[in-house]
């Protein structure tokens, strides 16, 4: 039977920068918020979201008999400057690139699944939370130990089983990689970086247009935040928004993620 090791290290010789393996188990409403968050309205104008819900909670009613869902990271370098044009905007191309890895990946397993890239109604950074792969952070964003929240994430949904294992880092991995984060396979052990984050305040803070919840769970208004209006649904922004000098999408918030600047930030 294949390992989440066996996985990982595939998953990096095709060019991901780190791999997880989740079951696949329906996410919870406390993993992923997604009723209450439309309840909200907070969807804004995103009404493909209200389409369905079930199968963004629960992969088996994508991938009928699915047993695992292999997340995949690739990182992408952090903004220079701030303003102008987003980081991830700047990485359209992405889908292509993780999509091939994803393709090559699958080939190299020798297993079937479907390869997941933003397409398909599946909630990358929650599985990927899930795979232990890092933990979602105020700002809604999957915040990873090594690349902070400057990834990219891809999935293959299959019904192979594979037995989920503790990470052993290759040698060439300078990181702390999954072993500062708990997986599924050891849900007690506290997450020493998301409670950092609940004392955290500083994405709320910095986000000109209050589009961050401040309580938990992790939740955004879509209509306060700029970069619905700039990327997601071209439109002129609402008066009383602040792009806070960007032109497309917005950094602002990962930019004050103390996760962004690669060291392990202290209360
Ligand atoms: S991307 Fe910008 S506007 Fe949107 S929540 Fe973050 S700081 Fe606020
Ligand atoms: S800025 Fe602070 S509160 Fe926001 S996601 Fe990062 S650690 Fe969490």
């Amino acid at each position: 039977m294949l390992n989440s090791n066996n996985v990982r290290r595939l998953a990096l010789e095709v060019g991901f920068d780190d791999c997880g393996v989740a079951r696949t188990n329906a996410l919870t409403d406390d993993e992923y918020p997604l009723r209450s968050w439309l309840s909200k309205g907070w969807h804004a104008g995103l009404s493909y979201m209200e389409r369905n819900v079930d199968k963004r909670m629960d992969p088996r009613l994508l991938v009928p008999g699915a047993k695992s869902v292999i997340c995949c990271v690739s990182a992408y370098p952090p903004p220079s400057s701030r303003g102008g044009v987003a980081a991830y905007a700047r990485t359209r191309e992405y889908h292509k690139v993780v999509k091939d890895m994803l393709f090559r990946l699958r080939e190299r397993l020798g297993i079937d699944g479907k390869l997941c890239c933003d397409t398909v109604p599946i909630s990358d950074k929650h599985w990927a939370a899930r795979a232990g792969l890092g933990f979602i952070g105020r700002h809604t964003l999957l915040v990873t130990p090594r690349f902070g929240t400057w990834v990219n994430l891809g999935e293959i949904v299959t019904t192979e089983e594979i037995e989920i294992v503790a990470i052993e880092e290759t040698k060439n991995e300078n990181s702390k990689t999954a072993s500062l984060l708990p997986g599924q396979d050891n849900p007690s052990s506290p997450d020493p970086h998301a409670a950092f984050c609940l004392k955290c305040h500083r994405c709320i803070d910095a986000c000109p247009n209050h589009a961050i919840a401040p309580d938990d769970p992790p939740m955004l208004d879509v209509a306060r935040c700029t970069s619905y209006y700039t990327t997601h649904h071209p439109q002129p922004l609402p008066v009383g928004l602040d792009a806070g000098g960007y032109t497309q999408g917005c950094d602002l918030c990962q930019l004050a993620c103390p996760f962004n600047h690669r060291q392990t930030p202290k209360n």
